[in-house]
């Protein structure tokens, strides 16, 4: 389903509302808005989106080359699998330092993305809101 919605205040409304089309409501996302403080959700790296990536996946614990979920620690008489046991030795994908590579809440996240910055990734700001014209 395409939508046009003419205008940018009824666009802004939509989104913080809802929409009522024939008496259903729909609910209005923003899609692919993503900045250099976006987090792939495959390779970890900040300033691009999930499904732009051209990266491997890696792990948000030992920043291996595996999706989290399939984490280990090694340890062959451990039960956790996962996600983070005792024995974790966390190490973060994008600045090598010891926590999760998805630590939102840490100031890191802001180190992060200048360190990025500097590396010239993320350096353009990609806004692409869908299906809204005009
Ligand atoms: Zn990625
Ligand atoms: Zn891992
Ligand atoms: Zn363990
Ligand atoms: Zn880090």
């Amino acid at each position: 389903m395409v939508l046009t919605i003419s205008g940018k205040h009824a666009a802004t409304k939509a989104t913080t509302t809802g929409l009522s089309i024939f008496s259903r409501k729909f609910k209005v996302q923003k899609y692919l808005t993503f900045g250099p403080d976006t987090q792939c959700n495959k390779c970890l790296a900040f300033g691009h989106h999930t499904s732009k990536c051209a990266n491997d996946t890696h792990c948000n614990l030992c920043a291996g080359q595996h999706p989290a979920y399939l984490y280990t620690c090694g340890q062959s008489d451990c039960p956790i699998k996962g996600k983070q046991c005792l024995h974790t030795t966390l190490k973060c994908t994008n600045c090598r330092d010891p926590h999760k590579a998805d630590f939102k809440e840490s100031p890191t996240t802001l180190a992060h993305t200048r360190k990025q910055l500097r590396g010239g990734i993320g350096l353009t700001r990609f806004t692409h809101v869908f299906p809204f014209t005009g």
